[in-house]
């Protein structure tokens, strides 16, 4: 049975020819860049020029901005040590946000409406009590919200703080801009833009502070120790490119599908709901079945080859609530009910039709099986 993949804000697949890019740098070229000789010069070449690639995806102000990290986690990781202060990030970020901050048992958590947008009222008042770091999410990953970062930077600016996003799920998404925005920071992560796992980047415009998170040599200007991932880079630097030169159609594609699957998704199964903003982020769908067991809708079309996420990936598994879905304060009884669905640029309309009628089916044996556990 072939697999349908509606999973694609936990992770994508590598294109074909980011592949292509990167498998010479694993048997054919495998020196490393930091040496003098001839072949690390061209794979030092190559590292350099996808990082031009990707400051050119993010409009950076120049190259020397980028850093290559294992992923977001460690790149959003980094921004955060490096402020010995007063944290402020949104309610609903990723955990590799949400849980650094609170760990350092410096963090505030701003508040999010019903939609999962911050409350301005109540992150001016966090603000004036001072903060040295403020982190909010361009997109979300569960629920697809899209922050006003421009003007969340704005007030940050004013009251003398640093802003950090993580523009993660955004990428291929939207165009950024960052060097023309009021951002300090931006971090991304190769696996959810068709590069591979394991690869990712830290956005630091030039004159922010940037403390190194990993010691040692002196690579990528002294600011993050440890080999240079050549054929992760490279990879990352194509599909960066890739996307240059693709994304607005891709995301195009996506949005017209996105409202498709709305629309008749809540036009033909009853007691469903749509999270998040109706017109957020082109790829990513939360959608809620009120009293249906969302696991067993997931276990239900994963048996008919179609694979989506109850809550988000990253806390699947856990025996708790998404801190998104509780931070927009969905009562428990939709909630449970909940299913992400995440597309990429390789969703085809085929693959759209197929999903609409398997979800109507599975949410209706679900119902028609299973009373919904009382507590
Ligand atoms: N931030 C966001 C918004 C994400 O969706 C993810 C991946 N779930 C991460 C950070 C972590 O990225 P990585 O897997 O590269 O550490």
């Amino acid at each position: 049975m072939q697999n349908l993949y509606f999973d694609n804000a936990a992770s994508t697949r590598v294109d074909p020819r980011v592949l292509d890019s990167v498998l010479p740098f694993f048997s054919d070229n495998y020196a490393n860049p930091s040496a003098l000789h001839g072949p690390a010069q061209a794979a030092h070449a190559a590292v350099e020029e996808a990082r031009e690639a990707v400051a050119e995806l993010l409009g950076a102000g120049d190259p020397s901005e980028i850093i290559f990290t294992t992923g977001a986690t460690e790149a959003n990781n980094t921004v955060l040590n490096t402020f010995p202060g007063q944290i402020l990030v949104s309610d609903i970020e990723h955990p590799s946000v949400r849980t650094a901050a609170l760990a350092s048992g410096r963090a505030g958590l701003i508040p999010v409406d019903g939609s999962g947008v911050v409350d301005e009222d109540a992150y001016r008042a966090m603000l004036a009590n001072g903060a040295g770091l403020v982190s909010v999410m361009l997109v979300n990953n569960e629920i697809g919200t899209v922050q006003d970062i421009d003007r969340l930077g704005t007030v940050a600016k004013e009251a003398g703080a640093r802003f950090h996003s993580d523009v993660t799920q955004s990428i291929g998404k939207m165009r950024l801009c960052l060097g023309d925005r009021p951002i300090d920071y931006a971090s991304l992560s190769g696996h959810k833009m068709h590069a591979p796992k394991g690869i990712g980047a830290l956005w630091v415009r030039s004159g922010a502070p940037l403390e190194p998170f990993l010691l040692g040599g002196s690579h990528e200007r002294v600011r993050r120790a440890g080999t240079l991932n050549v054929p992760g880079i490279v990879g990352l630097g194509m599909a960066a490119r890739l996307i240059i030169d693709e994304g607005e159609q891709d995301a195009e594609r996506m949005r017209a599908q996105h409202a498709r699957i709305v629309q008749e998704v809540i036009e033909r199964i009853p007691d469903c709901r749509l999270n998040g903003q109706p017109d957020g982020a082109p790829h990513i769908i939360s959608l809620s079945f009120f009293r249906t067991e969302g696991e067993s809708v997931i276990i239900n079309l994963d048996a008919k080859g179609i694979c989506c996420t109850a809550g988000a990936a990253c806390a699947s598994g856990e025996n708790r609530f998404s801190h998104v879905l509780t931070g927009i304060g969905l009562p428990e009884e939709w909630l449970r009910g909940t299913v992400r669905v995440s597309l990429s640029k390789f969703t085809t309309p085929e693959e759209v039709d197929t999903l609409i009628a398997a979800l109507e089916a599975s949410v209706s044996s679900v119902r028609s099986l299973a009373e919904f556990p009382a507590r």
